[in-house]
C-alpha cells in the first residue's frame, strides 16, 4: 500500500551492504554466535584525543548554535591550507563547504550537476553510494571495471571509451573502496589528458582515504594543472582521524559551484555540528602522530592479512595499496561472492562483504576490512582457510 503512495525517485535509492551485514552480524551475536567484524569500514581506533579535548573546549566556550551554512571561516581556512600542504591545491575558504560527513558530498554533487540521462563514469567496483545516488539524480552510471589484472587502476583506453556527448561527470575515488587500489600519476594525468576535449564534464574526486597510503603516492587530479576547477573534491575525517560518528567532512569545489553546494546545504542540513568543526581543526593542524601510528598498524595488518589468506588453496589476495580493504578472489572456490560471504558469516563467522555489492566487476571477490585487531584478523584468517577447505572438499 505504502508503495503506492511513494514518490517513484525512491525506487532508484539503494543501500549500503556494510550497515545490512552489520546488522545481521550483530543479530547472530546476540544469540550467541562469535562473530569476527570485517564488514564495516570504520578504524578501531579512537579519535585521538587531542580532537576531543578540542571539542569539549569548544562545547565550553559555547559553540552550540548554528555555524555559518558552509561551516567557520576559521575552519574552512583551515581545510584550505591542509590542501594546499597535502593535496597540492592552492585554494581558499571560499572554496571549502563543510557537511556533515562525506557522503553529502556526493548526493549534492548529483543533484547539483546530473540531468536526468546524463551519463556519469564510475569505476565498477566501487562504494556502492555513488550509483545509488547516481540513479536516484536520474543519471546513467557508465561503468570502468576495475581489475585484478590493472591492479585496480583505472584501464586508460577503457575510460576513453566510457567518455560520450552524454558525459556529465566522472568519479574517481584514490585509494579505491572496496580493492585498496591506488591510480599512478601518469593515470590521473591521462584521464586529465582524455578530459580536455569534453570541457564540461566534471570530476568528482573522493579522496577520503589518501592519508591511508601504503606504497606509491596519492595524486589529486585537482593538482593537475587545468583540473581544479573542473574538480570536486570529497575528503573529511571519518577514517583519517577515526571520526566516523562525528559526521564531518567537506568538499572543495569552483566558488559558484560551493554557493551551489551552500545552497543544498542551507535546505537540507543548514549546517555541520559547531564544535566539531572546532575539533577538525585541531585535527588538521595538531599533531599527526595518531595518524601515523594507525597507517603503521593498518600496514602490519595489511600484510599480514594477504600473506595469510594467499596461503589459503582457491583464494588469490592482491596486496592492497591503500585504504583499509583486501579484496580476495574466491571465485575458484565455486560459489557466488554473495553465496560466499552469506555462508562465511553463517558457517564460519567471519562477517564480509560480497564483491558484487560493489557493482557487477567485483562478482568473484569479497570485500574484507582490516580495521580490527590483529587477533581477530588472525582468527579470521583460520576460519575462512576451515571454510575454502570445506568447500574443495564438498
Ligand atoms: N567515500 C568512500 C569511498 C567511503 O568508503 C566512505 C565511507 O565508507 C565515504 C565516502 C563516506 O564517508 P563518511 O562516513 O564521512 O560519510
Amino acid at each position: 500500500m505504502l508503495e503506492k503512495l511513494l514518490a517513484s525517485r525512491m525506487d532508484n535509492l539503494n543501500t549500503e551492504s556494510a550497515f545490512q551485514i552489520l546488522a545481521r552480524a550483530k543479530a547472530l551475536e546476540a544469540q550467541g554466535r562469535s562473530i569476527i567484524h570485517m564488514e564495516i569500514g570504520q578504524p578501531d581506533f579512537p579519535t585521538p584525543r587531542h580532537i576531543i579535548e578540542a571539542a569539549y573546549r569548544a562545547l565550553n566556550e559555547g559553540y552550540t548554535g548554528y555555524s555559518p551554512t558552509p561551516g567557520y571561516p576559521q575552519a574552512r581556512e583551515a581545510i584550505a591550507e591542509y590542501a594546499a600542504r597535502h593535496k597540492k591545491i592552492k585554494t581558499s575558504m571560499e572554496e571549502v563547504v563543510i557537511v556533515p560527513g562525506g557522503k553529502p558530498v556526493i548526493f549534492y554533487t548529483m543533484l547539483m550537476l546530473v540531468e536526468p540521462g546524463d551519463e556519469v563514469i564510475c569505476p565498477n567496483p566501487s562504494f556502492p553510494i555513488y550509483e545509488s545516488c547516481i540513479r536516484f539524480a536520474g543519471g546513467v552510471p557508465v561503468p570502468v571495471p576495475l581489475t585484478m589484472e590493472n591492479d585496480f587502476s583505472v584501464d586508460i583506453e577503457l575510460f576513453k571509451k566510457s567518455l560520450s556527448p552524454r558525459t556529465k561527470l566522472v568519479l574517481l575515488n584514490n585509494p579505491a573502496n572496496p580493492t585498496g587500489g591506488v591510480i599512478p600519476k601518469e593515470t590521473i594525468r591521462a584521464i586529465a589528458d582524455a578530459l580536455k576535449e569534453y570541457p564540461n564534464v566534471f570530476v568528482l574526486s573522493d579522496e577520503i582515504y589518501d592519508r591511508l597510503v601504503y606504497d606509491g603516492e596519492v595524486t589529486s587530479i585537482a593538482s593537475v594543472p587545468g583540473m581544479k576547477d573542473r574538480t570536486i573534491i570529497l575528503d573529511g575525517f571519518s577514517k583519517t582521524y577515526s571520526m566516523t560518528g562525528w559526521r564531518l567532512g567537506y568538499g572543495i569545489l569552483h566558488p559558484e559551484l560551493a554557493q551551489r553546494m551552500e545552497l543544498l546545504m542551507v535546505n537540507s542540513n543548514s549546517c555541520a555540528a559547531s564544535f566539531t568543526q572546532m575539533a577538525a581543526i585541531e585535527a588538521l593542524g595538531g599533531p599527526q602522530d595518531a595518524v601515523e601510528a594507525m597507517v603503521a598498524a593498518f600496514r602490519e595488518r595489511r600484510d599480514f592479512l594477504a600473506a595469510a589468506l594467499n596461503t589459503i588453496p582457491g583464494i588469490i589476495c592482491p596486496v592492497p595499496m591503500g585504504a583499509f580493504y583486501v579484496f580476495p578472489d574466491i571465485s575458484r572456490l565455486g560459489l557466488s561472492s554473495e553465496t560466499f560471504a552469506a555462508r562465511l558469516l553463517n558457517e564460519a563467522g567471519v562477517a564480509a562483504l560480497s564483491g558484487a555489492s560493489f557493482g557487477s566487476f567485483g562478482e568473484g571477490h569479497i570485500r574484507l576490512s582490516y580495521a580490527t585487531g590483529l587477533e581477530d584478523i588472525k582468527i579470521a584468517v583460520q576460519r575462512i582457510g576451515e571454510f575454502a577447505s570445506k568447500l574443495q572438499g564438498a
